[in-house]
């Protein structure tokens, strides 16, 4: 049998984009071996919870936000109009899954060894017989597949492991320059982790991979990249299945306007960058990728309540891109606090920010 879409790689990326598929009538197979436990801290951020339901099928516990801390500086971010949950990341991927099989996605789980573009359509290679679609989905997270088709190549690297104390009620992020360790609260345990640039953390757990995205080129001329594979995590704390979801469905209808004609691949890339805007977490982590600003960062969070107001509305993804006016408040806030810091250290200091 041809397909119209084969969907590869069944996390939140693929299922979303099969399920939007089948439901608009096109013939959907995902492929995905299914058999590889996914390392994620399972939070549903705030900007997630806003677009999508949440379920008791998968979600472990209600936050009330997050703290986050630099050395022995400690903020708590309480928020104050959103929630976020903390969920079941294996319960949420079959959930997930299960709805693109209700829409009526056809799954195979196999694990894809190639894919090559022909001039009419793609052929799949598995360890099974080959599969014929007319277009495809790589939604294969960071992969040796998604690499093949120039997905991310660029990652940070992260250990995770559960420990069972008593959970809390916010997802707790410890800061370093370059880095970060959580804490994610669920039913009756906690997942704690570590990421760094420089290859895994020198801690007991299970590794993961967090990329750093987007890659530049997100089509080619029957596939479409979405999700891990394509780079689309937060550049803050690694955030990920927002975008994830979110691509794959802009992935689904971007190929269905395709297939009937009223647009052409090229117009994903068009409209995820119209969409995804990294660039307030973008300027916030190159700023805190230094170590005196970012002290001064958790500091302002700790002692303003405008600044904490400021930080909550970055975290739940309510102010995206910056304004001016938020530069001038962002650069003076932290100045004011290494003013504050440099005059403990030398009080004859007169350096001017
Ligand atoms: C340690 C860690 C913590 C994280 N915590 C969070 C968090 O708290 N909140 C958040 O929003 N994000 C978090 N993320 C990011 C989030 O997990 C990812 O962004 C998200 O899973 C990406 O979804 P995806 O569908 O693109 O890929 P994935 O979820 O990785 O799914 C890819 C699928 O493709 C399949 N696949 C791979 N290769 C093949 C092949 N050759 N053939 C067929 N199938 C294949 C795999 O089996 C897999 O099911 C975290 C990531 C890490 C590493």
């Amino acid at each position: 049998m041809k397909y119209d879409v084969a969907v590869i790689g069944a996390g939140p990326a693929g299922s979303a984009s099969a399920s939007m598929l089948s439901s608009l009538g096109y013939r959907t197979l995902i492929i995905d071996p299914c058999n590889k436990k996914k390392v994620c801290a399972g939070i549903l951020t705030a900007q997630y919870v806003r677009k999508y339901r949440k379920n008791d099928d998968f979600v472990e516990r209600e936050l009330k936000g997050s703290r986050i801390s630099f050395r022995d500086i400690h903020a708590e971010i309480t928020y104050r109009r959103a929630a976020e949950y903390s969920i079941n990341r294996e319960s949420y991927d079959r959930f997930n899954l299960n709805e693109a099989i209700i829409a009526g996605s056809e799954l195979r789980m196999e694990k894809v060894s190639s894919i090559e573009e022909k001039i009419s359509s793609i052929m799949i290679r598995t360890n099974k017989e080959p599969i014929i679609t007319d277009y495809a989905i790589i939604a294969s997270g960071i992969s040796d597949l998604s690499q093949l088709c120039g997905g991310t190549k660029k990652y940070a690297f992260c250990m995770q492991q559960k420990k069972y104390i008593k959970p809390g009620d916010y997802y707790e992020i410890d800061l370093k320059p370059g880095s970060y360790s959580w804490s994610a609260p669920k039913k009756d345990y906690v997942l704690t982790g570590s990421s760094s640039l420089e290859g895994y953390p020198d801690i007991p757990g299970e590794k993961g991979l967090i990329p750093f995205g987007p890659v530049k080129k997100t089509f080619s001329k029957r596939f479409l990249l979405a999700g891990d594979a394509a780079g689309f995590v937060s550049p803050f704390e690694g955030e990920g299945l927002y975008y994830s979801r979110r691509s794959g469905e802009l992935a689904a209808e971007t190929l269905s306007n395709t297939m009937s004609g009223k647009n052409m691949l090229s117009d994903y890339q068009i409209r995820w960058k119209k969409e995804f805007d990294f660039s307030a977490l973008t300027m916030i982590s190159s700023l805190i990728s230094n170590s005196s600003i970012l002290e001064a960062f958790v500091r302002s969070a700790r002692d303003s309540e405008e600044f904490n107001i400021f930080v909550e509305n970055i975290l739940t993804g309510d102010n995206k891109k910056f304004k001016i006016k938020e530069i001038c408040f962002l650069i003076k806030m932290l100045s004011k606090n290494l003013l504050k810091k440099k005059k403990v250290l030398s009080p004859f200091d007169t350096i001017i920010l």
